[in-house]
């Protein structure tokens, strides 16, 4: 049976920050991936949103993956050439009982580090977005947008140059916990079995899948899987703004916000859809839902403007009835198994934060 130090499950963003990570750091690595190519799954189903990390608790994982992630990332698109702009992001009250909460999500994100943020009167807000409408708004300076597949390009690049060799078409199909290593069944068009010493299980969506087909691995500490669905619209207007628009967050979501491409191309959402099975059509009769929730802040939106575009799901492990949930990240001190880590509830800010989970999985990989 082959031997190899460390095999990672998954080629979207963050398996390659991973393997991009180790590799560097000299560990041996292949990276397992079942699609044919990096970065077909959520990884190329989302906002290309560079997060601030404002909402998030102080002190989870995401708060500090997202802030640490961030400043990481900006400084390596700057070095890579990665196409990024840090356009900034208003978060809107458009209702005056709305305004005061402006104040709880300023005070939240300083608590999480993002210390930047800055309360605008409407006219000030109108100032920097004339086809706004607001109350109120919050600036987010440190907000942007990155092209998520030049990123991904680069990371496995990187990777590949320090030695990580990629393999497609290469489920991991089970597991077994055996003695100082892990033994891989891996099929798709070429099966093999390979032993390792570290398995990293970044299979996104999957993960809490993989982990169960890893004998050994106790099941009792696997969380359980939900899919929550984002369907996108495009906009066939073109956009009169220049940062993201956010309104205020609302229980369960964050509410139909605006983003833009880096070619100035405005869509709208993600919303929020529970699913029971992985089903990425967008159903044109939502943007029903999505034009009055627009027009809240852009009153100018015309009518007929809004295209079913794509759709992500966010891989929740926890259910509908509890709103937040955290990015978990489990090694041999949570689950007692040697050489295993697994990541589980990747969900947004997973690509801001890609560069710090990495070092958070190279750190445990050392321990
Ligand atoms: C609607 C939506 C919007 C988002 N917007 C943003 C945003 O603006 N900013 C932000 O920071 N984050 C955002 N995110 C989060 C971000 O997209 C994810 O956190 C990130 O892409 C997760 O990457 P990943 O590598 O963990 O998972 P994935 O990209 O899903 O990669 C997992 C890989 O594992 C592979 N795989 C699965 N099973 C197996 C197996 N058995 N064997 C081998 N390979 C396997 C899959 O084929 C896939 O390629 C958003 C997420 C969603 C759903």
């Amino acid at each position: 049976m082959d031997q190899v130090e460390c095999v990672i499950v998954g080629a979207g963003v963050v398996g390659l920050a991973i393997a991009r990570r180790l590799a560097r750091a000299g560990r041996e690595v292949v990276v397992l991936e079942a699609a044919e190519a990096i970065g077909t799954g959520t990884s190329s189903r989302n906002s290309e949103v560079i997060h601030a990390g404002i909402y998030y608790a102080a002190g989870s994982m995401m708060a500090r993956m997202c802030v640490s992630g961030k400043t990481a990332l900006y400084a390596y698109c700057r070095d890579h050439d990665i196409p990024h702009r840090n356009c900034g992001k208003l978060i809107v009250a458009t209702r005056p009982e709305e305004v005061d909460k402006l104040q709880s999500i300023k005070a939240r994100a300083a608590a999480n580090g993002v210390g930047d943020m800055q309360l605008l009167s409407g006219k000030d807000a109108r100032a920097l977005e004339p086809a706004l409408d607001c109350q109120a708004a919050l600036l987010s300076p440190s907000t942007g947008i990155v092209d998520s597949h030049a990123l991904m390009l680069s990371l496995r690049g990187e990777a590949e140059a320090t030695g990580a060799a990629f393999a497609f078409h290469a489920p991991l199909l089970q597991a077994r916990v055996q003695g100082e290593g892990i033994e891989i069944d891996v099929g798709g068009e070429a099966p093999m079995s390979l032993q390792c010493r570290l398995l990293i299980n970044a299979a996104g969506l999957a993960a809490t899948m993989v982990a169960r087909r890893i004998d050994g691995m106790p099941v009792d500490r696997i969380p359980p899987a939900y899919l929550a669905k984002g369907n996108y619209f495009s906009c066939s207007a073109r956009s009169p703004f220049s940062h993201l628009i956010y309104p205020v967050p609302e229980p369960g979501g964050l509410g139909v916000h605006l983003t833009l491409d880096l070619a100035g191309q405005a869509k709208f959402g993600p919303d929020v859809e529970w699913i029971d099975s992985i089903d990425y059509v967008v159903d044109p009769a939502r943007a029903n839902r999505f034009y009055p929730a627009i027009r809240r802040y852009w009153p100018g939106l015309p009518d007929g403007a809004l295209i079913p575009g794509y759709a992500g799901i966010r891989p929740k492990i926890v259910p509908p009835a509890v709103a937040v949930q955290d990015f978990v990240i489990q090694g041999p001190h949570e689950h007692g198994v040697a050489g295993l880590i697994n990541l589980f509830g990747i969900e947004s800010p997973g690509l801001t934060s890609c560069l710090a989970l990495a070092d958070h999985v190279a750190d445990l990989a050392q321990a």
